[in-house]
């Protein structure tokens, strides 16, 4: 769709005769931010709007013209979250200096306003699936050396000094012939919390790849649309159900912990969150789900900008098809990154009984930072707000013994729950929902807090929606296929040296 040809709202487009009436705009302009050029990446002013409950952003590109997109078809609860903005913790270093401005410094610049807790390394392009869908745009590219890895794992230690979790990316990682030698090295540095994303190809079909995994027992971010063939037919372009269970029961045979990632797109499976979120909750591999509306970056399939899906849809759709199990009030903003990126609701499982963790205790009187500065006057309130801001941080990982024993505490003393660690650790459920920016949401305000990033070989640490939206991603990909490229001839060159040499 060509939603740079027009402005909706300005007299550019209006009839060239003036009205003799004063008219009442069908909008509220909510505030100023900077954003970037759908077309041509440059940096721009953007106007966020209110406009019959939903919440735009619309821009203007000098070369390229105005732009709207959607970015919260519930302005009510946009405008909440704001009050659920902590103050950042500022990094040990950072690894660029401000020059052209934010987002051209990445990163971390001094500028940048909290510090990761979540860190990425993407360690190759390549992937066992093609998919219509795929923000990485998995294909030729790279594949990162041992070597590599472990500077960008020891930069990692130097910025954050007792990093929190790691998150082994792709393309897919689990073809990259030393992931396993990857994570070993993570853990050996003490980072705390090692996940590994994955479409999961590999667990249903390498039993020694499997097994060699569950020693190292990290967490595994799995790829999982939805439980109809169709979704997996759109959204990943072959029919990957079977594949996708059989994957799972393997795991869960292996005794790994899973997380449920599933891109959600409009028209394909904005349906299927509720039936997402009670499977996962059935099912005893998996402590978790993430619902991500699909970023329009790299691979997508055609969209509206101002149809995409949008994170009070995610919250909608699981109230309105999990028969009452769930209220709008469970979910709650992540105040670590900026609060309209991302909600999160825990929820205690035992057999029928599912419990959310915001009907326990009112979690606005311990993070809303902005209207109530002074906490609860409840014993133990202070080691209460910890707990739930570890718990609502994008470091929290489900399936752990920290998150179950975070859990537990913010339940309170009054309230604590007579179960072991263990019992917890299994029977504690996180649902995240996470909106990642594209070309037509990309807010500056928000990735200036971003704590999820990528780790760059040259020691830089990229905000993720940067990463993906500016051009980072492209300029660091060619980079790396290219000194890949001018490695291997050197190699070729000296074999051919080495094999010659004795014959000379
Ligand atoms: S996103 Fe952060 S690191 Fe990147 S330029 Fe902006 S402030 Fe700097
Ligand atoms: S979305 Fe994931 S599984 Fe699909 S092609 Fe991209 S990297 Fe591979
Ligand atoms: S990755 Fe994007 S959506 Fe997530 S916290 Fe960072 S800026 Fe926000």
């Amino acid at each position: 769709m060509d939603t740079a040809a027009k402005d909706p709202i300005s007299s550019e487009t209006a009839p060239s005769v003036k009205p003799r009436v004063k008219q009442e705009a069908d909008f509220i302009f909510h505030e100023l931010t900077r954003s970037i050029c759908p077309e041509c990446k440059t940096v721009i002013d953007a106007q966020i709007i209110i406009r019959e409950n939903k919440v735009y952003m619309r821009k203007r590109c000098p070369t390229h013209g105005w732009f709207e997109g959607i970015i919260s078809s519930d302005a009510e609860m946009y405008v909440n979250s704001i009050k659920f903005n902590k103050p950042g913790t500022i990094p040990l270093e950072f690894s660029t200096e401000v020059k052209d401005g934010c987002p051209l410094d990445c990163g971390l610049c001094p500028e940048h306003k909290q510090h990761i807790c979540l860190a990425l390394i993407e360690v190759n392009t390549g992937c066992n699936l093609s998919c219509p869908i795929c923000f990485a745009n998995a294909g030729i590219g790279y594949s990162l050396t041992m070597e590599q890895v472990e500077g960008m794992l020891d930069r990692f230690v130097e910025i954050e000094g007792d990093p929190e979790v790691v998150q082994f990316s792709g393309g897919e990682p689990t073809i990259h012939p030393q992931l396993l030698d990857m994570i070993q090295a993570a853990q050996d540095r003490g980072i705390r919390q090692v996940m590994v994303n994955t479409n999961g190809v590999r667990m249903a079909r390498d039993d020694k790849f499997l097994a060699d995994l569950a020693k190292l027992d990290p967490v595994i971010y799995f790829q999982f649309d939805g439980l109809r063939p169709e979704t997996y037919l759109t959204i990943r372009g072959e029919d990957l159900l079977e594949l996708k269970l059989l994957a799972l029961d393997r795991m869960n045979q292996a005794g790994l912990n899973v997380v449920l990632v599933a891109a959600i797109e409009r028209g394909v499976n904005v349906d299927e969150v509720g039936a997402i979120v009670e499977f996962g909750i059935r099912h005893p591999a998996v402590k978790g789900v993430v619902l991500q509306p699909v970023t329009h970056v790299g691979r997508h399939i055609a969209f509206d900008p101002m149809e995409r899906v949008t994170i009070p849809d995610v919250i909608h759709g699981i109230v309105d098809q999990t028969d009452g199990r769930f209220v709008l009030e469970d979910f709650v903003p992540v105040p670590c990154c900026f609060p309209t990126c991302q909600v999160n609701s825990y929820v205690f499982v035992d057999g029928e009984k599912v419990v959310p963790l915001p009907r326990l205790l009112d979690i606005d009187e311990y993070l809303d930072y902005i209207t109530n500065r002074a906490l609860p006057k409840a014993p133990n309130a202070a080691v209460v707000q910890k707990a739930l801001e570890g718990l609502w941080s994008a470091s929290a990982v489900a399936g752990t013994e920290k998150t179950a024993g975070q859990f537990q505490c913010a339940c309170g003393p009054g309230m604590d729950l007579p179960y072991s660690m263990a019992h917890l650790k299994d029977h504690v459920f996180q649902i995240a929902i996470k909106d990642f920016m594209d070309a037509y949401t990309f807010n500056v305000k928000q990735v200036m807090k971003c704590c999820v990033a990528i780790l760059v070989p040259d020691g830089r640490a990229i905000p993720f929606c940067a990463y993906n939206s500016v051009g980072y991603r492209e300029e660091i990909r060619e980079q790396l296929a290219r000194e890949q490229a001018r490695a291997q001839i050197i190699k070729i060159e000296a074999k051919i040296e080495g094999s010659i040499a004795p014959s000379e």
